[in-house]
């Protein structure tokens, strides 16, 4: 460097060390924006015919699958989940689904009521999210009554959907709420019975529960399945209008990376899995060979999307993102 240029960078020196201030401040300003940290208001929209659905989220659950899962080696479940980029446990989603068929607003599940810890709860803040009050709902309908489907039916005793009809097979409910079965139970599962006892109370209470029996059609668009298994009266429920079928099914899966491609695999707190396990593949072949959209309660929100048998199993295909229109 010439002694030319050397006086001349000296004589510039106060000005640029200026510049590498401001630099330095603005570089600041902006690493200090806090981390947000919050999703997006748990809803999804899809028009099924003239009928619209919601999918409601009421949350994620962290759940040890490895423990969970039957009729499946270590090694496969380990195979599965890794393929899809997760682990035991694995963040598992809770939907709901709010059924608008124009003449009436349907609720089928209601979530956790926030009893599996801070991440669950929200399906009635998504509810208000997505534009509708509970108040709204005319009728609920339950796929089966663990906690995780029920918790969200009333607080402390009194009902979260105060204008509705609460609807659910009769096997089901004969069986949980039956209260010489809550008296016969043994102490570790005695607290599903007295969650489905308290959870249903004010809707008992008001004549504002009734059960069905068989499939038959609850209202002009929604007819219920039975798919026992998971549960004594688990129940699917089959939404058509102008053509286009969704099927909600409730909880013939949860972990959608096992399987789909190992439908024989089933879960421990299945009441009789090798009916769990025949409903699962019945209804999968049911969806694939009509087309249908699905909406499951514990595959990834929003849990909507087709079915296509391949391979000895499924192939599950997320719904395409879309805005209504
Ligand atoms: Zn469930």
């Amino acid at each position: 460097m010439s002694t030319r240029t050397m006086a001349c960078l000296r004589a510039r020196l106060p000005q640029l060390l200026t510049a590498l201030l401001v630099a330095g401040c603005a570089a600041v300003v902006q690493a200090a924006a806090p981390l947000v940290r919050t999703q997006a208001p748990g809803y999804y929209r899809l028009m099924v015919g003239d009928v619209e659905v919601t999918a409601l989220s009421d949350g994620t659950a962290m759940l040890p699958v490895k423990d969970l899962l039957i009729n499946a080696t270590p090694e496969e479940i380990a195979r599965g989940l890794s393929r899809a980029y997760l682990d035991s446990p694995a963040e598992t989603s809770i939907n709901g689904f709010l059924v608008n068929t124009g003449a009436k607003l349907v609720l089928i599940d209601t979530g956790t009521g926030g009893a599996m810890g801070p991440t669950t709860g929200k399906l009635l803040d998504n509810l208000k999210a997505a534009g509708y009050l509970p108040a709204q709902v005319d009728e609920v309908y339950i796929t089966h009554m663990h906690g995780d489907h029920i918790g969200g039916l009333s607080t402390g005793g009194v009902a979260n959907f105060p204008n509705a009809v609460v609807r659910a097979s009769k096997a089901e409910a004969d069986f949980w709420l039956d209260p010489a079965h809550l008296a016969s139970a043994p102490a570790e599962a005695r607290s599903g019975f007295a969650q489905a006892e308290a959870a249903f109370a004010p809707y008992v209470k008001a004549a504002k529960f009734k059960t069905f029996d068989g499939d038959i059609e609850l209202v002009p668009g929604i007819r219920a399945v039975g798919t026992a298994g998971h549960t004594p009266g688990h129940t699917s429920y089959l939404v058509a209008s102008q053509g286009s079928q969704l099927l909600v099914l409730g909880d013939l899966i949860h972990v959608g990376s096992v399987q789909f491609p190992k439908p024989t695999v089933a879960m421990k707190f299945d009441s009789d899995s090798s009916a769990a396990i025949a409903q699962r593949i019945k209804t999968f072949d049911r969806a694939a060979q009509g087309g249908y959209w699905v909406a499951a309660a514990h595959l990834p929100f929003p849990g909507i999307g087709h079915i296509r048998a391949e391979n000895g199993g499924y192939t599950w295909f997320p719904a395409n993102y879309s805005l209504p229109h």
